[in-house]
């Protein structure tokens, strides 16, 4: 029987490519986004359903999650996907910037999760694929708010692994590092205050990083090739990592104590002393 796959954020990047690549693959897929009127290209593919999902929105989340089980008959996947990147500054952030931040990011997840696993555990099958980051695992400054929401989905992700695994459902984590999507120009919110001068270098550091690092970017077809794989390849592994970068400094992390890791990371930002 053809399966399928619910995809959050399918109308961009990481979600769009892993849209395509299932349907390349014969899926079935449920193409989600917060506004499919504006989609012209999945909605061209048989077998896919473009359905409106808003994370923040759980009505949306239930009535997506019931549109695709009418039309499909069944739901094998999920990719929760939608996300995006709240940075700069804590002090100058506000508490409604933090809050949507972490509503998209965590309780995006967990609710979507939740609107599925009735599903899932009355099929006694199901697999959640949770995309964090390498950011997941290390950080980066001024990312407080994206990596403590990259570092929620980990934990969730992890205990929830054990937890489902008696049902016959598999969760498993995706963690890319830097791929080239929109996400500098749609999903970045940086926020800042020039008046704030203790802040400035640091600022001007961050940016010089990330906008360099993210135009080297592994395509996004690479992310939709390891969803894929951590889909269909049946074992209990957790974790998957996608790109030279994150390997590399995946690899270097293990390799090192906090002391020398995070002390190497001060230098290149210049904050020792
Ligand atoms: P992107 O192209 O900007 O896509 C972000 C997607 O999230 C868009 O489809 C956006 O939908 C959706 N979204 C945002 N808020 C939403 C909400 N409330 N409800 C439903 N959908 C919402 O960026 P991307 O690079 O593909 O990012 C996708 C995921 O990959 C994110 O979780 C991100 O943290 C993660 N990631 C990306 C990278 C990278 O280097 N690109 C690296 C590691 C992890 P709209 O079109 O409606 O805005």
């Amino acid at each position: 029987m053809t399966k399928t796959i619910l995809i959050t954020g399918s109308s961009s990047g990481l979600g769009r490519a892993t849209a395509k690549h299932f349907h390349a693959k014969g899926w079935n897929v449920v193409a989600t986004m917060r506004n499919p009127e504006r989609e012209e290209e999945l909605i061209r593919l048989d077998r896919v359903l473009v359905t409106r999902l808003d994370v923040q929105d759980l009505a949306s989340i239930q009535a997506a999650v019931d549109a695709g089980i009418s039309k499909f008959g069944r739901i094998d996947a999920l990719m929760n996907n939608a996300g995006y990147g709240a940075y700069g500054p804590l002090e100058v952030t506000s508490l409604d910037k933090i809050r949507r931040q972490f509503d998209v990011n965590v309780l995006g997840v967990l609710a979507t999760t939740k609107a599925l696993l009735p599903h899932f555990r009355a099929n006694r099958s199901g697999v959640i694929v949770n995309i964090s980051s390498g950011g997941g695992r290390v950080t980066l400054p001024l990312g407080t708010l994206y990596h403590g929401t990259k570092f929620a989905v980990e934990g969730l992700s992890e205990s929830l692994h054990f937890e489902l695994a008696p049902l016959g459902v598999r969760v498993k984590i995706v963690e890319p590092g830097a791929i080239k999507t929109d996400f500098m120009s749609r999903s970045l919110d940086f926020s800042n205050d020039p008046q704030l001068s203790e802040y400035q270098p640091l600022v001007q550091k961050v940016l010089a990083v990330i906008g360099p690092m993210m135009e080297q970017g592994a395509p996004p077809e690479r992310v939709a090739e390891s969803v894929y794989t951590a889909t269909t390849d049946d074992s209990n592994q957790l974790r998957y990592e996608v790109g030279v970068d994150v390997v590399e400094l995946l690899g270097s992390r293990r390799s090192m104590d906090d002391a020398a890791f995070l002390g190497g990371m001060r230098t290149q930002f210049g904050l020792e002393g």
